[in-house]
């Protein structure tokens, strides 16, 4: 016992209550961490955000171009982040509008093998976590894609091709579908190869049932497209109404909370045409600070619920308080 607690407690009452302390009642570390998932009312919807686990991006200065040297890196500083690791949290969405359940992306899934862990072994949780969050994937109804790539989804199918949401419709923009089930796209980046290889395997499962989503169209009722294209040819996001409720799921529109936030024509790594996603990015965060819509981004701080405010040349995020009242 240290002579701080000693002094604390006194000398008698530390001698009492010694057993009490006895090393050998250590509990053991659990060792796994709380179910990843958040749940409030948008309105007459049910919202939950499901983690798909975080995804580390390595070097900062490297996924996220366009900047003068160093600059990266000292606006991460600034914001007590780590430049040499950039960590991109993964945020999917389930919907319950009380006619139908949707999920918003699938995270990167085990489909694809080792290619699956390409950014480490912390992605991937979605179906766990789903299931954590009192949700059967076989409830689901629809699977609505922001786009594509990898971490949003390679989860539509298991490791043997099988349909992991087996009554699930698909939506996607017609764009999106052809560019990254089309090989003869592979070219350019080393990673074009397994996200190709990847988008076909999951996608073509579902093609009997897909839905092509388009710009200022329903998809379903209280869920609407807006095509939002540049990090791939078809990215779309959603806005999501219940009565006077907006909130815009915005998918990959902006990676990085900070960088993409204060410097919206920084340029990223992943991106098929970065200097059109750098305009539709700008144009975006002038109207969600205009309009003031609840933002769901994929890629923020966990749970990745916020607004955006204007700040200076660009743009705040400004995370909303976690509501854990609304459901009692
Ligand atoms: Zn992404």
């Amino acid at each position: 016992m240290s002579m701080n607690r000693r002094a604390l407690l006194g000398a008698g009452l530390a001698a009492a209550s010694l057993p009490l302390f006895r090393a050998e009642a250590a509990a053991p570390f659990v060792g796994r961490g709380a179910p990843a998932w958040y749940r409030f009312k948008l309105g007459e919807y049910e919202v939950t955000v499901i983690s798909d686990g975080a995804l580390p991006l390595g070097k900062a200065d490297e996924a996220f171009v366009g900047a003068r040297p160093g600059e990266v890196n000292a606006m991460l500083t600034a914001n007590f982040l780590d430049p040499a690791n950039a960590l991109l949290e993964q945020n999917a969405l389930v919907l319950n509008t009380g006619r139908q359940l949707i999920l918003f992306d699938t995270g990167m899934g085990e489909s694809m093998g080792a290619d699956s862990r390409m950014f480490g072994p912390t992605t991937g949780r979605l179906l766990r976590n789903m299931r954590d969050a009192g949700i059967d994937p076989a409830q689901i109804d629809l699977v609505v894609l922001s786009h594509a790539h990898c971490d949003h989804c390679w989860a539509l199918v298991d490791a043997n091709g099988n349909r992991n949401f087996p009554n699930a419709q698909v939506a996607i923009s017609e764009a999106d579908l052809r560019y990254w089930t089309d090989e003869g796209n592979i070219r350019g980046p080393a990673f074009m190869g397994p996200f190709i290889r990847g988008a076909a395997k999951n996608l073509n499962a579902y093609r009997d049932r897909m839905v092509m989503v388009q710009d200022g169209r329903e998809v379903t009722p209280g869920v609407t497209a807006v095509s939002a294209p540049g990090h791939t040819v078809g990215h779309t996001i959603y806005t999501i109404s219940s009565g006077p409720n907006v909130m815009v799921y915005t998918g990959d529109l902006a990676h990085h909370h900070i960088l993409l936030l204060q410097r919206p024509m920084l340029e990223f790594a992943y991106d098929t045409d970065p200097k059109q996603s750098a305009q539709t990015r700008s144009r975006a965060l002038e109207v969600f600070a205009t309009d003031r819509p609840l933002v769901l981004s994929y890629h923020f701080p966990w749970p990745g619920v916020g607004r955006v405010a204007k700040q200076g040349e660009g743009y705040a995020w400004m995370p909303a308080p976690m509501d854990v009242t609304s459901l009692g």
